[in-house]
C-alpha cells in the first residue's frame, strides 16, 4: 500500500525559488511534484540547452527540497508510468496516494494558467493556488498603474519602483541620486578594439546522459550542445556565483557596452543572469541589491551610469514586461499592427547566410542558446521587421532559441518590442535602422561581403533599401508618429529615380531572400 498524503503541492520548472515560504512548513502529509513532460518540451522546439538547463535545475532543485526534509516526488521524461502532461500527472499522483487537497504556484505564462484553472476545474477535491513570491509587482501592477492610458510608458513605471523600492534614492525617498533618474544616453558606446572583455563564467558539466535520454525520448530539439561541457549556472549557489562574477567583473562597464556588438566575445559586459532569475534560482531584488552594494563600495572607480543602466533593466523592464503580459494577454499574442505575413528565412534556423551580423548573431545563438538585447533587437529582430515576417513564426524562433525564453517576457519583447506588433503599448516607435546603425554600434560590418554604405546595386547592404521600403510600404500607419517624422521628410525629399532603385533593389532582395 502506498504512502498516504494529504497534500499534493505542485512545483513547475521555472519555479525553483526555495526561499518560498511553502518550504518553511515542515508537513509530512504534503507532497511536493516536480515533473518533466513531453507536453513541455514539445510545445515548441527548444534549444538543446535550454531542455537540459530546466530539466538538471528542475533535478538539483527536487534533491536541494529533499535534503530540507520535504517530501518530493520527482517525475522524469522516462520513468515508467510519466503520463507525459502535467494534468495526467497530478491525477495520477491524487489517485495513487489519495490526495485531499492540491495546490500550485500561480504560473507565469497564459498558457500554463489556463491549464492549471481547467485541471482544478476537473478535479474533484479542493484546490488553491499561491503567488510565486519573485516578483516586484503583482500581476496586475502594471495595469493599475497605466489604467486609461493607451501607452505605457516604461519610464514613469521606472522611476515609481526606484521610489517603492528605494534603490539609488536620495534620503528624502523622491529625488534620485545625483538628480538624474536615467543615464541611457551615455550607455551607446562602440567598444573600442583596446577595451579588453572579462572571460565569461562557465560552469563545466557533464550532460551526456541528458542528452542520451532527449534521443531516446526523440525530444526534438534545436541548437548544439557540448555534451562533456555544459556552460550554464543550475542550482542557486552556482548562480550566486556567477552574479559575483558579474559584479566583480563586468558591471564596472555594464552600461557603457550595454549596446555595443562585437566578433571578439558572446557576452561582452552583460550578465548572463536572465536563466537565474526566470528560473526563481535568483530573486531580481537581490540581484540589485548585490550591484548597488558593490557600487556603493566603489564609487570611486564605478560610475553611476553602469549601475542606473542595469538597475533599469532589472527593477524597470523585466517587472514592466510581466505586467504588459499579463494585461494584454491572450489579445498580445495575436496582435499584427502592420498585418506582416511574409515567412521567416530558413537561414535563421540554420545561421548560414552572407550577412555577417546576422550569421554571427544567429550561430551564436544555436551555439549557445543566448544573444544579449541589442543582438536580438537590432540585429534579428530589426531584419525581421524590415522583411515583415509574420510574428507567429517569429515569436516561434525566439521563444525555442534561447535559455531565457519563457512567453511572459519573450513575447511581449518580440511582439512589443522587436516588433511593434503591439502599435505602440510597449514602443512609441519602431526598432528599425538601416547599417548606419550595426556599423555605429559593432565590428559586423567591416567583415561582412556586403557594402554597409550602398543601398543598391552590387553586394548593397540588405539593410538599407530594406529599411526605406518598410517605411515606404508603411507610410499610413507611420508617417504621423512625431518620432519618426524626419525619416519621411528624407524619404519625400529624395529624388524619384532614387527611390525607384531603391525599391527595386529591396523588391529583389525580398525575392531572394533565401539566397542573402
Ligand atoms: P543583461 O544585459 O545582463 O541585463 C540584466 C537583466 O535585465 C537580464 O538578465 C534581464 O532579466 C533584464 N532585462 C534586460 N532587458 C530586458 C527586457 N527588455 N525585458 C525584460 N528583462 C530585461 N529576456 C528574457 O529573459 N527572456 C526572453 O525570452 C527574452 N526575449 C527577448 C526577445 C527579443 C526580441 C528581445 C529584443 C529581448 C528579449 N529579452 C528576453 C530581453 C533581453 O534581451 C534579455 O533579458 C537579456 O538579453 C538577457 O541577457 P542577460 O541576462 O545577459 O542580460
Ligand atoms: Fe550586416 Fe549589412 Fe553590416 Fe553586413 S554590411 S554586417 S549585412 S549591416
Amino acid at each position: 500500500m502506498a504512502q498516504k498524503y494529504r497534500k499534493l503541492r505542485l512545483i513547475l520548472g521555472d519555479q525553483l525559488n526555495i526561499r518560498h515560504s511553502w518550504f518553511e512548513e515542515q508537513d509530512d502529509e504534503t507532497l511536493y511534484v516536480i515533473m518533466e513532460t513531453l507536453s513541455e518540451t514539445g510545445y515548441v522546439r527548444h534549444h538543446i540547452q535550454k531542455v537540459i538547463g530546466f530539466f538538471l535545475a528542475m533535478r538539483a532543485f527536487a534533491v536541494e527540497l529533499q535534503e530540507k526534509g520535504r517530501q518530493v516526488q520527482y517525475i522524469r521524461l522516462d520513468d515508467e508510468g510519466n503520463e507525459q502532461s502535467i494534468g495526467g500527472n497530478v491525477k495520477a499522483l491524487i489517485r495513487k496516494y489519495g490526495i485531499r487537497q492540491f495546490e500550485y504556484l500561480l504560473p507565469d505564462e497564459y498558457r500554463l494558467d489556463q491549464e492549471l484553472k481547467a485541471l482544478c476545474r476537473d478535479l474533484d477535491i479542493e484546490s488553491r493556488h499561491f503567488d510565486t513570491e519573485h516578483f516586484l509587482t503583482p500581476r496586475d501592477g502594471v495595469e493599475s498603474f497605466f489604467k486609461g492610458k493607451k501607452t505605457y510608458l516604461l519610464e514613469s513605471f521606472y522611476r515609481q519602483m526606484r521610489k517603492e523600492y528605494n534603490i539609488l534614492m536620495e534620503e528624502d525617498g523622491e529625488t534620485p541620486l545625483t538628480g538624474q533618474w536615467n543615464y541611457d544616453q551615455d550607455n551607446r558606446k562602440k567598444l573600442p578594439k583596446s577595451q579588453a572583455i572579462p572571460p565569461p563564467l562557465h560552469f563545466e558539466r557533464d550532460v551526456s546522459s541528458l542528452v542520451e535520454m532527449l534521443k531516446d525520448k526523440k525530444v526534438e530539439t534545436i541548437g548544439t550542445v557540448n555534451p562533456k561541457a555544459f556552460t550554464w549556472p543550475l542550482t542557486r549557489r552556482e548562480c550566486l556565483e556567477l552574479l559575483h562574477h558579474f559584479v566583480e567583473n563586468q558591471l564596472h562597464l555594464f552600461g557603457t557596452y550595454q549596446d555595443a556588438m562585437t566578433e571578439r566575445g558572446y557576452l561582452l559586459f552583460h550578465s548572463r543572469l536572465s536563466f537565474a532569475m526566470n528560473l526563481k534560482l535568483l530573486h531580481p531584488l537581490e540581484v540589485v541589491e548585490a550591484c548597488v552594494k558593490h557600487w556603493k563600495a566603489n564609487q570611486d572607480s564605478i560610475d553611476i551610469s553602469q549601475i542606473e543602466g542595469f538597475v533599469r533593466q532589472v527593477i524597470g523592464w523585466r517587472e514592466y514586461m510581466r505586467g504588459v503580459y499579463w494585461a494584454k494577454m491572450p489579445d498580445f499574442a495575436e496582435m499584427n499592427f502592420f498585418g506582416h505575413s511574409a515567412k521567416l528565412p530558413d537561414w535563421y534556423w540554420t545561421g548560414e547566410t552572407r550577412m555577417n551580423c546576422l550569421r554571427h548573431a544567429i550561430g551564436q545563438s544555436l551555439d549557445k542558446a543566448y544573444a544579449h538585447h541589442i543582438q536580438r533587437l537590432m540585429v534579428t529582430g530589426n531584419f525581421a521587421l524590415l522583411l515583415g515576417v509574420n510574428p507567429d513564426e517569429l515569436d516561434e524562433w525566439y521563444l525555442g532559441i534561447y535559455m531565457d525564453a519563457i512567453e511572459w517576457v519573450e513575447i511581449t519583447n518580440t511582439r512589443g518590442m522587436s516588433q511593434f506588433a503591439d502599435g505602440g503599448i510597449v514602443g512609441t516607435k519602431p526598432y528599425v535602422s538601416s547599417a548606419n546603425y550595426i556599423h555605429k554600434m559593432g565590428d559586423y560590418c567591416s567583415n561582412c561581403e556586403y557594402d554597409r554604405k550602398a543601398k543598391y546595386g552590387k553586394n548593397a547592404c540588405p539593410f538599407n533599401s530594406l529599411y526605406w521600403d518598410f517605411y515606404g510600404r508603411h507610410t499610413n500607419k507611420l508617417s504621423n508618429n512625431p518620432r519618426i517624422g524626419m525619416m519621411y521628410r528624407v524619404w519625400n525629399r529624395m529624388d524619384g529615380e532614387e527611390r525607384e532603385k531603391i525599391l527595386r533593389q529591396a523588391a529583389e532582395y525580398k525575392e531572394g531572400v533565401e539566397g542573402l
